[in-house]
């Protein structure tokens, strides 16, 4: 049968754009792609981007107060948010341009318009024109979800607060993940008086315990005002702002509520079901380690499979799926070992398990120190960074590597690719220390904390 296309991919963010471009640019396809949004998707127009720009602004100002105690001149204060606004849509606007440009160096054909699947090897488009294809390739994506509450409409999520008119006098974030966190720094950061609820006894679940309540603490101690085991009840709109009615009893006024209570895969009225793709619990595509889903010419890739939601395993997916399909060599994705950041202040690195989940598996050794930085000490701050490896007791592998540092992100990618080589305990001591730096601490502890 002849299909308009090889391949129809259906999403144009960071893992539609590179399978698009790597089975059209290297290996020869015919490929269309469909996208109803802007080019780049989350990571690039209202995630993973625009966010590291809100850190990098956010911290200038300790930064500004860092320096006068380093002896210089400088004015701190004064962040004048529509400027800065301004220059970070114009960057977006250009980093779109680039994904544009990168699709059709590729020759892939575009389509700027909603998609969804009208059998196992067509795509009907939002104008009516259906386009068949030998294989179809769903990148989706996810998409913020708000809990259902009386006034939840009054909140918005992170799609919106890069676009705010003006930044709120006092926000209230509501969640204790990644990008909780993350806002609850930057807005913090920028000025903002942050409060956060979270329902649970500690934020960031999943991470390593010490990691987390490091963070935890720093981010009060640099003026977020975190409330946990705190939830919100009810919302509504008053004369002065958004009232807010806790968990705990509490009744407060805030200009503006940010909902970080996760994201739902963006599999609704696709017609999946319709053709027999399988969707799991939360929605997300069921998927097997090839990414092909239950209808053998539809694959899926990213956020919209569940598996693990970070931009650079969407990327490796689309491009083990270009392997698999159209180069004849059958590639598994490899989610084992994945490093990586969360842009708090201070920032998290981390590869591995954490304590708890190594100390449940196996006899293990922790190494850990907690210090202040020479840096930040200088400047008279009284911030924290901790340095901790999980090490197995009977390989001697380093099975967590946990670090909470300024830069921590760029910390851990290295260390990554040892932990990843199956270094032990010993190839790290082996390691000679660079100095003076924080990441020495990493190859110089000589006792562990404790053994478990
Ligand atoms: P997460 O799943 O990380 O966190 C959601 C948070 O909301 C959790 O604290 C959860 O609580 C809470 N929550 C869920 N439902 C409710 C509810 N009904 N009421 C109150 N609280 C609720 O989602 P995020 O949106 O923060 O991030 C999504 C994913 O995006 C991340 O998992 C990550 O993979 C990726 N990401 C990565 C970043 C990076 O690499 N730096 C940055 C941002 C996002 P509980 O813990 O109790 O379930």
């Amino acid at each position: 049968m002849e299909f308009d296309y090889d391949l129809f991919v259906i999403g144009g963010g960071s893992g539609g754009v590179r399978a698009a471009r790597v089975a059209a640019g290297e290996a020869g396809a015919k490929v269309g792609l469909a996208e109803e949004s802007r080019y780049g998707g989350t990571c690039v127009i209202r995630g993973c981007v625009p966010k590291k720009l809100m850190v990098f602004a956010s911290e200038y100002g300790e930064t500004a107060k860092d320096a006068q105690a380093y002896g210089w001149k400088m004015m701190a204060g004064g962040f004048d948010w529509p400027t800065f606004r301004d220059k970070l849509e114009a960057e977006l606007d250009r980093l779109e341009g680039v994904y544009r440009n990168l699709l059709a160096n590729s020759g892939v054909e575009t389509f700027d318009m909603r998609a969804r699947i009208a059998d196992p090897h067509t795509v009907e488009l939002s104008d009516g024109t259906r386009k068949t294809a030998k294989h179809i390739l769903l990148a989706l994506g996810g998409w913020p979800v708000k809990p259902d509450l009386p006034g939840a409409e009054l909140a918005i999520t992170s799609n919106e607060i890069f676009h705010l008119d003006k930044l709120p006098k006092r926000l209230l974030i509501v969640g204790g993940g990644y990008v909780a966190c993350e806002f609850a720094g930057i807005m913090n950061g920028l000025g903002v008086q942050t409060t956060q609820y979270y329902r649970g006894a500690q934020i960031l679940r999943g991470f390593d315990e010490e990691a987390r309540g490091l963070v935890s603490e720093e981010m009060m101690q640099s003026g977020v005002d975190l409330h946990l085991g705190t939830n919100v009840l009810e919302m509504k709109q008053v004369e002065d702002g958004i009232w807010v009615k806790g968990t705990n009893g509490s009744e407060r006024v805030f200009d503006q509520v940010m909902f970080a209570t996760g994201r739902a895969p963006n599999t609704t009225d696709m017609g999946l079901e319709d053709v027999g793709v399988k969707l799991g619990r939360r929605g997300e595509i069921e998927v097997d380690e090839f990414s092909q889903t239950s209808v053998p010419s539809i694959y899926a890739i990213g956020d919209v499979t569940g598996r693990v939601e970070l931009t650079p395993v969407a990327i490796r997916e689309g491009m083990a799926f270009v392997e698999t399909v159209f180069k004849g060599n059958p590639t598994p994705v490899d989610h084992e070992l994945i490093p990586t950041a969360i842009f708090t202040q201070p920032e998290i690195g981390t590869v591995g398990l954490s304590e708890e989940d190594a100390r449940d598996q196996e006899p293990i050794e922790v190494y850990c120190t907690s210090f202040k930085p020479m840096q930040q000490a200088f400047a008279g701050r009284s911030d924290r960074v901790l340095m901790k490896l999980v090490v197995s007791q009977k390989t001697r592998k380093v099975l967590g590597c946990h670090i909470v540092a300024p830069g921590a992100g760029e910390m851990i990618q290295m260390a990554g690719i040892a932990i990843k080589m199956g270094a032990t305990k010993e190839d790290f001591d082996r390691t000679v220390a660079v100095h003076p730096t924080m990441s020495e601490e990493m190859v110089t502890m000589r006792q562990p904390v404790r053994t478990a």
